[in-house]
């Protein structure tokens, strides 16, 4: 469907509100790790959070949808790029990291690499796991961001975040618990919202432990992942816990390597999808038909999509609607 044009008035207001920060038809391929993606409307950087709250407010003035945007990492846009306002909260009102009693106060345009620079400064424990995840501080709270630790275990930043701050599209500021944030194995509640800030409590130990384990994850995800080109992390979710993971099926399906357009299954790590070059979202999407198909076949396995198709339901991308 073709969205409605931005009139003048709106693009004057939206202009006054924001000043250079707003984009109008601004490429997604420029904001995410896949480099593929149409064009998003209304592309917005608030710089704070109560330039958020009056942005929402022409939102819902003029009816327009609300996408939030954070480093990209776990994104797939449709070729017919997202309608609508895509809201990239990162300004420097979204910028806070500060000390507490208990932890750290982090902002959602915080990046994970500077997060995890911050705890080795600070000698504060509790998200090592993290070293190596691209994409920023609400991002990551919206998507419950993890991965193994150093002795296997799966670890997410839910484990750590007591308190989120969100504003919803009605315009409501409100801080959650962590209970209330209802997180989820690669997912939370908190669709619908956008993450400001969060806490996340952690616990005092010696910077060169904490370094040495950060040194130690940061490694193993350099071997085990596909950082030879431009993708969107893992594609599809682990099934329950004890069942073969997603890669490990696709890869049995004999699809490494696997191409469609200018998508590839990666040859390193079968549950990254890979773009050569010229991906479109379409190979992609195609990509996911094949792989899910197969898995289905020979494992009787509904994979799950772990990334997030924006906008949501799929744009003309028939099955994923
Ligand atoms: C090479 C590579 C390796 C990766 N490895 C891992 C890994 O080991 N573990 C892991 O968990 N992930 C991994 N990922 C995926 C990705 O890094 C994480 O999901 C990350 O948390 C995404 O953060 P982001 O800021 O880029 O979010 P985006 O990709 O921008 O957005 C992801 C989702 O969050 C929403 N969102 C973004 N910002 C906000 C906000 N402020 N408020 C509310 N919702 C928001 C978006 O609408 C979207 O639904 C990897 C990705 C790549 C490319």
């Amino acid at each position: 469907m073709t969205p409605a044009p931005i009139d003048q008035k709106l693009r004057g207001e939206l202009r006054a509100l924001l000043g250079p920060k707003v984009r109008f038809e601004e490429p997604m391929r420029s904001h995410t790790s896949f480099h593929i993606g149409g064009p998003a409307q209304i592309w917005a950087e608030p710089a704070n959070p109560q330039v958020l709250l009056s942005l929402l407010g022409l939102a819902r003035q003029n009816g327009l949808p609300v996408t939030p945007v954070g480093g990209g990492a776990n994104l797939l846009v449709a070729d017919d790029g997202i309608p609508g306002l895509v809201i990239h909260p990162a300004g420097p009102g979204f910028q806070g990291l500060t000390r507490t009693e208990s932890g750290l106060r982090v902002g959602a345009g915080v990046s994970i690499e500077k997060l995890i620079r911050a705890t080795l400064r600070e000698g504060l424990a509790g998200v090592e796991f993290l070293a190596g995840v691209p994409g920023k501080m609400g991002g990551a709270i919206r998507m419950n961001a993890g991965t193994h630790d150093e002795e296997g275990v799966v670890r997410s930043i839910s484990d750590a975040a007591d308190a989120i701050t969100t504003v919803g599209a009605e315009g409501r500021t409100q801080t959650l618990s962590n209970r209330e944030a209802d997180f989820r194995y690669r997912s939370s509640g908190l669709a619908g919202q956008i993450v400001t800030e969060a806490h996340l409590s952690l616990s005092p130990d010696d910077p060169s432990a904490i370094e040495g384990r950060v040194k130690a994850l940061w490694a193993l995800k350099r071997r085990t992942q596909d950082w030879t080109a431009p993708s969107a992390g893992c594609i599809f979710k682990n099934p329950a816990p004890g069942a073969p993971a997603a890669g490990w099926m696709i890869d049995r399906a004999g699809l490494k390597g696997f191409r469609v357009g200018g998508a590839m299954v990666s040859p390193i790590h079968a549950n990254f999808m890979i773009n050569c070059g010229n991906a479109s979202a379409r190979d992609v999407f195609a990509l996911i038909d094949e792989a899910a198909g197969r898995v289905e076949k020979m494992f009787q396995v509904r994979l799950e999509l772990e990334v997030q198709v924006l906008p949501r339901d799929g744009g003309s991308h028939d099955s994923l609607a």
